[in-house]
């Protein structure tokens, strides 16, 4: 897949069993070609071990600010969770932006423009403004476990319509990652009180799929299968939205993309999916359980 690993690449593949093949790998690394490379790690240099000498090198105020939200813990904080250590943080967070770009902060305050809306995990290891290196008022998020997208939830679909209605973003992301406690609980038999009731919607599509994960005899394996098989099911949910109907019947830009993050490397991974068009998420229903698998051991096979 090259360089067809960003978010926001807008090259959409052709929705055919090929595509699928295609769909359940992971990016090997992050486009090195992308405008904002340079700029992605700017603010890393900010706190370093002597606390706060900046290195400016590769600034550039042309750009908008990358990631603020990622530079690491000040030294200069305590080690623990407490109250202090979090204000402490912010402190140091707010001025570091500040000084980098003093009027960040009244910009913000007049609204916000995000191009991307995030659809994930609750999990604490899948920050999506930190992994994306996306700096607040750059991604809109909805995040629950194991990202489920059901079209009950009155929640994420309100979120989901404000996004694409009023904010009008172009890229509605749907995000999954290996290691999911949701998808993993979800796969056992253990009861986990309240929460059944959500993972109810994962067992469902697992159910679905039985046969082809049974097939899957590694634990782990089988967990990864579920995992991007949720996240299909979360697209074409979104998909199926009258949200979405609505926004390409009058012709708005906006495309449902599926991806999986890997807790264990850091890179998120495209599922294939790229859906702009009612065409397109008709195109992914034909696509059947059996066609699915096959084409995951096949990628599986050449990897
Ligand atoms: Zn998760």
């Amino acid at each position: 897949m090259a360089s067809n690993s960003n978010t926001v690449e807008k090259t959409t593949p052709e929705v055919d069993i090929s595509g699928q093949v295609e769909s359940f790998s992971i990016a090997t690394a992050p486009s090195e070609d992308h405008a904002h490379h340079h700029h992605k790690h700017h603010l890393l240099h900010k706190y370093n071990e002597s606390g706060e000498t900046a290195e400016d090198d590769d600034h550039d105020d042309a750009c908008c600010p990358r990631s603020p939200v990622t530079f690491g813990p000040s030294p200069a904080v305590e080690k623990s969770h407490g109250l202090t250590r979090l204000l402490k943080n912010n402190r140091a967070w707010s001025k570091a932006i500040r000084e980098r770009q003093p009027d960040f902060f009244e910009k913000c305050s007049k609204g916000q423009q995000p191009k991307v809306f995030w659809i994930g995990c609750s999990d604490s290891r899948v920050p999506e403004n930190e992994l994306l290196q996306l700096a607040p008022g750059e991604v809109f998020t909805h995040r629950n476990i194991a990202n489920v997208v059901v079209g009950t939830d009155l929640n994420c679909l309100s979120v989901l319509q404000y996004a694409v209605d009023v904010l009008k973003v172009e890229h509605v992301v749907v995000c999954g990652h290996y290691g999911c406690g949701g998808v993993a609980a979800a796969l056992g038999d253990s009861s986990f009180g309240l929460i059944d009731h959500w993972l109810g919607n994962i067992k469902q599509v697992k159910q679905e799929h039985l046969s082809n994960l049974n097939e899957i005899k590694d634990t782990e394996e089988k967990c990864r299968a579920l995992v991007e098989i949720n996240c299909r099911n979360s697209v074409l949910t979104v998909a199926k939205t009258p949200t979405m109907r609505a926004a390409w019947e009058r012709g708005q830009n906006v495309e449902i993309i599926g991806m999986v993050y890997d807790i264990q490397t850091g890179l998120l991974g495209e599922l294939g999916y790229h859906i702009k068009s009612m065409d397109d998420l008709q195109s992914h229903l034909k696509v059947d359980s059996n066609a699915l698998f096959a084409a995951r051991a096949s990628k599986a096979a050449t990897a």
